[in-house]
């Protein structure tokens, strides 16, 4: 059984970070030129991570599977970044935003890891400022702020519908700064296939160089995984296409737990799906709800109807009308659910019938048509591109959809997996967002992860290793990995089946998205359990992989990553499953209020559940964490 210790530093909540902080252990100087870490992925939190650590001294290995850093996904961020610097003078505080995310994520996540990232926030915006990253402007100058679900402050800095873009911005600045110095080694077109565990300890990886096919290994004092989420086991998804679990399912199946799989967010403003060929999803940002106003028709013979024909007394401003407090902004997974509602109930709007309305009629009133463009005027181009649509002229057609993944690898307080010496950070991990995340606050977390708590963390971890003391690649351990590699990759194009790749991981997708999608029941998870084994089985014995392992082979990619979703998607369900209780954007419909709100159990499930691998075929092993509250009372997420 594992050992879960978090690690959390007693003392009083506001102290803990700044006490442990003291108190760990720290690596001199000149030391640190003898240590390497490995970090795999340069999204926000593994380019503020690697490029941080060297600037520190450490020596660096970055690798991506994508041909630059700044194809990491952190760029499709949209809506802003919260931090609780109060410059609206409307009442935010640092406790606040950890107030409002702990009860965002449903009484789920650490007080200590939340309450952190509520203390580094404010530190984030300096940090990207002084890097040049071109945050929107009052007109005096100063930041400008907007609002985002699940808070009553203005609390999010944005730089328009850009700002992952131009965060990654300055964190690749940095990292190329660091890589010009020497500081950083940077492999490009590199997929870690595997995690090399010696002595118990992370100390290397195995790599496929996507473009010779050449398998690579490399070794390190330590390992840092930053590899974003796993969204895209549904297949459709507002993901960038390559997103993928392979990193963080290899490092499980090398003995690190993964948390809490279940807890996957559906976003309620996503371009509703149009046909079966769609291979992704598109966000709509939750900053659109600043202003947007969403809406269905009372009546269901409406649903076809012109919605500019409708009269305003014949519409449903159903969130304005359900959580009066929070309106448009309430939390994506309670706004998630009303669309579904009213969705079932008939209302649903398009031709599909799966859609509402986000409405800009009384925004443009206010503001005018330029005032809303200057504000959103991206977000209305892409929405033109892809339904040929003009928002300005009719609203916008919206539907939820898979959008971010809460649960990932665990990690205690220093961000530490249970495996000694391997790291997670961002997206991957699981640590501070519980059974939902609040908008804007996943580009704080993988800010605040890899600028401002791994530099420290990782020092106590290193300075129990003695400098110079990392294995060499030619260890039994890195050849035995460097060999399961190699098979796996053979035994891919040795199949020889019928269907390519995507033909797996659409149905895949499929069943995921109608037995553990926004609602779950104890039948439709067990049927998807009987399901997905069954699409595995079929997987490996009829799927084709054309070409060759020694050249760039994009559907022998998709073979290894759409292989372990299908080993994921069966845990998610498993996990979702055991958990019997509803929580965040885990709603089983068996546990619900009568007015279809989320029914937690605290009594039974107020843990984190961490699963461990068993080895192939074998059941795996639930082990949990509890979560104590010992500075916030857990009560029932009210919005209204
Ligand atoms: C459309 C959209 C809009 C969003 N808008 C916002 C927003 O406004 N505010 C907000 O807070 N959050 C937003 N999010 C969420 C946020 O963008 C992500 O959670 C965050 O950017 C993830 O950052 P990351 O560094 O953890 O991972 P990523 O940015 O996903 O980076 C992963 C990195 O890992 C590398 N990698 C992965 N696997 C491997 C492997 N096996 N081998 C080698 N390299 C590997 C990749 O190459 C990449 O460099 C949005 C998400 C989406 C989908």
């Amino acid at each position: 059984m594992a050992q879960l210790d978090s690690k959390i530093p007693a003392g009083p909540l506001a102290e803990k970070w700044r006490r442990h902080k003291t108190e760990i252990k720290l690596v001199n100087p000149a030391n640190k030129r003898k240590y390497e870490i490995i970090v795999v992925g340069a999204g926000l939190a593994g380019a503020s991570a690697a490029a941080t650590l060297a600037e520190l001294g450490y020596k660096v290995k970055s690798f991506v599977f994508h041909d630059s850093p700044r194809r990491a996904h952190s760029i499709a961020a949209q809506g802003g970044i919260n931090a609780a610097k109060n410059y609206q003078n409307d009442g935010d505080s640092v406790h606040r935003l950890f107030y409002d995310t702990l009860k965002g994520g449903d009484y789920r996540s650490r007080e200590a890891n939340v309450h952190r990232l509520a203390e580094v926030s404010v530190n984030i915006i300096d940090q990207c400022v002084a890097q040049g990253v071109p945050f929107a402007r009052e007109y005096g100058g100063l930041l400008a702020n907007r609002s985002f679900g699940g808070a009553q402050v203005s609390r999010t800095f944005y730089a328009r519908g850009q700002t992952g873009q131009q965060l990654l911005l300055g964190a690749y600045s940095a990292l190329s700064r660091m890589i010009g110095a020497g500081g950083v080694e940077m492999h490009t077109n590199s997929e870690m296939l595997d995690l090399v565990v010696v002595g118990g300890h992370a100390k290397g990886i195995i790599v496929r160089n996507l473009l010779t096919g050449a398998i690579e290994t490399y070794a390190a004092d330590a390992v840092i995984l930053a590899t974003g989420g796993y969204g895209n086991v549904f297949n459709l998804s507002t993901y960038a296409r390559g997103s993928n679990v392979t990193a963080s399912w290899r490092a499980y199946k090398r003995g690190a737990c993964f948390a809490n799989p279940c807890y996957t967010q559906i976003h309620p403003t996503c371009i509703p799906v149009s046909g079966d060929y769609q291979s992704k999803l598109t966000l709509m940002s939750e900053s659109l709800r600043n202003d947007g106003r969403i809406w269905a028709p009372k009546k269901k013979e409406d649903a076809k109807k012109d919605p500019n024909s409708i009269p305003e007394a014949d519409r449903d401003y159903y969130l304005e009308r359900m959580y009066p407090s929070f309106g448009n902004l309430a939390p994506r997974d309670i706004a998630s659910r009303a669309a579904k509602r009213v969705c079932d109930e008939g209302r649903g709007v398009g031709e599909t019938g799966l859609g509402v309305y986000l409405d800009f009629a009384d925004a443009i009133k206010r503001l005018g048509e330029a005032g809303v463009r200057e504000r959103y005027g991206n977000l209305f181009d892409i929405y033109h591109e892809i339904t040929a649509e003009s928002a300005y002229q009719v609203p916008m057609r919206i539907f939820p959809a898979v959008h971010y993944t809460m649960g990932g690898l665990w990690v205690d307080y220093n961000l530490m997996s249970n495996v000694p010496g391997l790291f997670v950070l961002g997206e991957a991990n699981f640590s501070d967002h519980g059974a939902n995340r609040l908008g804007a606050s996943a580009l704080m977390q993988g800010l605040a992860d890899g600028y401002f708590v791994i530099p420290y963390t990782i020092g106590d971890y290193l300075a129990g290793q003695k400098p110079g003391s990392r294995p060499s690649v030619d260890a039994p351990e890195f050849k035995a990995a460097a060999e399961n590699i190699r098979g796996m990759t053979e035994r891919f194009l040795q199949i020889k089946g019928k269907e390519p790749v995507s033909h797996y991981h659409k149905r895949l997708g499929k069943i995921l998205w109608e037995h553990c999608g926004m609602a779950r029941t104890r039948a439709s998870l067990t049927e998807a359990l009987k399901l997905i084994p069954a699409l595995r089985e079929e997987f490996w014995a009829n799927v084709t992989v054309p070409g060759s392992a020694d050249t760039l082979n994009q559907s022998l990619e998709q073979a290894g990553r759409v292989a372990d979703f299908l080993e994921l998607g069966e845990l998610l369900c498993l996990d979702a499953l055991t958990r019997e209780e509803s929580c965040g954007g885990h709603f089983r419909e068996e546990f619900q209020y009568p007015d279809g709100e989320c029914k937690r159990d605290d009594v039974n499930f107020a843990h984190v559940a961490a699963w461990e691998f068993q080895g192939a075929g074998k059941a795996p092993l639930r082990n949990i964490e509890p979560l104590n509250y010992e500075f916030t009372k857990m009560s029932v997420r009210n919005y209204k």
